[in-house]
């Protein structure tokens, strides 16, 4: 994801409206590693910002996921995550029981072998490792 000041400018040449409610999502999304949910990025904005909505912070997030500045990833933990490093492909670490997602940097290169219908174009992969961190392993 590019810088606040960036997007900013991105946003504005594109004709879309900056307030600085949006600009307070750039800042909670950027170097973000948490994977956040849309309702966490509201509740981080919100704790600067009390007045913003979580309708302004979804609008936000997916005007920013369709200019591919971050990636929305579905990985069983309930509500959609957010991504801001769309920079370096990666897999997906998930935690099931407290939801924690991290960046996996492996090489993964599935042998698919005759299981891919002919002529289909394979574009990608995405590997979602799950299992429980450490802290909830120590709560039983
Ligand atoms: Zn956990
Ligand atoms: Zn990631």
């Amino acid at each position: 994801m590019k810088t606040p000041a960036a997007l900013t400018e991105q946003f504005r040449s594109q004709g879309l409206k900056i307030t600085p409610q949006r600009v307070a999502v750039f800042d909670a999304l950027h170097d973000n590693p948490t994977h956040p949910t849309a309702e966490s990025v509201h509740s981080a904005v919100v704790a600067r910002m009390p007045t913003v909505s979580l309708r302004t912070v979804y609008q936000t997030l997916n005007d920013l996921a369709e200019m591919g500045e971050i990636s929305r990833l579905e990985v069983g933990t309930g509500s959609a995550r957010f991504d801001p490093n769309v920079e370096e492909p990666h897999h997906h670490l998930v935690c099931e029981s407290c939801g924690m997602v991290r960046d996996l940097h492996v090489e993964v290169a599935p042998d698919l072998g005759d299981d891919v219908p002919d002529g289909f174009e394979v574009a990608g992969a995405e590997l979602v490792v799950r299992g429980r961190c450490r802290s909830c392993a120590d709560k039983d």
